[in-house]
């Protein structure tokens, strides 16, 4: 079977650009005439459709924000008449309330594309047997793989997050090669996988990991890597632009091509929300060029990145950012220093000894506020008669001090003390809210 998608990668930059540019000027004139706050934004800063000649009169646009959703819920960002409408879906409100995206035929379509590129660009083809461990339903992780890797011509497994076990049995019996879920549940299942005396690379055919939804290190993707045998790839999305896929690495970028013919992006400064150039780093802002449901026009997504200016070794003209080791949200300000918990998961895993498992307790007190890490020791050091610990505290604390600057309660905990998550993790509590 000849399974076609698309394949823009590699497009001439000169002829992207005019892409861009034309689904721009269509997309702009297609909201202010359907939607009552674009319009109303747009008239208030003075700017027409007509307006927008080239791709830099972008920045002329008003943003829209996560808030603005939640404002306008249900429809009010909504373009496409219900007739159109198709499918739903829902952030995960990992930050508060979760926002509703409705999706046309289109969308679906313009997304699976993208999802199923990013697993071409990952090596995986329609030889593959992929493990679709995402939640299905409202979470767009489940469908926008399944999606996408039927696309492809995977062999999809539809299994969606729980039930560790079976996922293992599966993984095993059927000759999985890839699976799709968080990071932080991979950790689960390798986890699950070693108390039922599974060796991935004895007993399973997993070749592939994609890892996303969650911020994760590039010491986390290289102890997954180690443990599992696998190749762990990134991808990024949000429910707002689609789903997974509007980004993915490919072996070369050190970061994430962006699905630029369908999704253009752009790094802004957060705080006088000036666009950057490339090579700076600041917020991560979308256009939803091929959108018409619930169009995105410069939506702010707290995400912060940057797009890089050196060309990729891949040959692929869609353009790179960093991997996303931080949320604006997850910021903590401790002792009016700017902490985020991937600075912290970075200096933890420098440590050899401890285990990929933490917490991050913030608590106020009279004088300081204290900053307490909670992490697991591996089972293997755990089982020794360990009679260095106190050295490997100093070490787990300097790791993380050297990073954040500001010095932490390291506490050590047996295997398998802490929460595990099927979705998104929650790793800090803030006692201070
Ligand atoms: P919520 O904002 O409620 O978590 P989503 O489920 O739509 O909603 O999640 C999108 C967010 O998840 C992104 O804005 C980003 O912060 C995070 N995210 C998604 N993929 C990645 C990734 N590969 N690396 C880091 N963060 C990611
Ligand atoms: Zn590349």
């Amino acid at each position: 079977m000849n399974h076609s998608i698309s394949t823009p990668d590699y497009m001439n930059v000169d002829d992207l650009r005019a892409m861009q540019l034309k689904k721009l000027q269509k997309l702009v004139a297609y909201e202010y005439e359907r939607v009552e706050l674009f319009r109303r934004r747009c008239d208030e800063k003075g700017v027409k459709p007509s307006d927008i000649v080239t791709l830099a009169d972008i920045s002329k646009l008003p943003f829209m924000k996560k808030t603005d959703l939640r404002d306008e819920y249900p429809y009010g960002l909504t373009a496409a008449p219900m007739k159109e409408i198709v499918r739903f879906h829902c952030s995960s409100g990992t930050t508060g309330k979760p926002i509703c995206i409705p999706n046309t035929m289109n969308d679906i379509k313009v997304w699976q594309d993208a999802t199923a590129r990013s697993l071409a660009m990952y090596g995986i083809t329609d030889e593959d047997v992929l493990q679709v461990t995402y939640g299905y339903g409202l979470f767009t992780g489940g469908l926008g793989l399944h999606y996408g890797g039927e696309a492809l011509g995977c062999a999809v497994l539809p299994i969606g997050g729980g039930n560790t076990e079976k996922q293992l049995m599966l993984m095993r019996d059927l000759g999985v090669t890839a699976i799709a879920c968080t990071p932080s549940y991979f950790l689960r299942i390798a986890d699950v996988a070693r108390q039922m005396g599974i060796d991935f690379r004895r007993d399973t055919k997993l070749k592939h990991g994609i890892f996303g939804a969650e911020p994760w290190t590039e010491e986390m993707r290289r102890k997954i890597e180690e443990e599992a045998g696998i190749i762990a790839h990134d991808i990024y999305g949000l429910t707002e632009i689609s789903g997974p896929g509007v980004a993915a690495a490919c072996e070369h970028s050190n970061g994430l091509h962006v699905f630029e013919d369908h999704y253009y992006p752009e790094i802004i400064d957060p705080e006088t929300l000036e666009p950057l150039p490339d090579g700076e780093k600041g917020e991560l802002v979308f256009t939803t060029l091929d959108r018409f449901g619930t169009p995105m026009i410069r939506y702010r997504t707290r995400d912060l990145t940057r797009i890089h200016t050196e060309k990729c070794k891949c040959g692929r003209t869609m353009r790179v950012i960093d991997r996303i080791s931080a949320r604006s949200d997850d910021m903590l300000i401790i002792h009016g220093v700017n902490v985020f918990p991937s600075q912290v998961e970075t200096g933890l895993l420098r440590v050899p000894e401890v285990a990929p498992h933490y917490q991050i307790i913030v608590t106020p007190t009279d004088t300081l506020d204290l900053l307490e890490i909670k992490v697991e020791l591996k089972p293997e050091i755990f089982a020794e008669d360990v009679t260095n610990l106190e050295q490997i505290r100093k070490n787990t604390f300097n790791a993380v001090k050297n990073i954040i600057g500001i010095s932490p309660k390291i506490t050590f905990l047996p295997p398998q003390s802490l929460p595990r998550s099927e979705g998104k993790i929650k790793r800090v509590i803030d006692n201070r809210k």
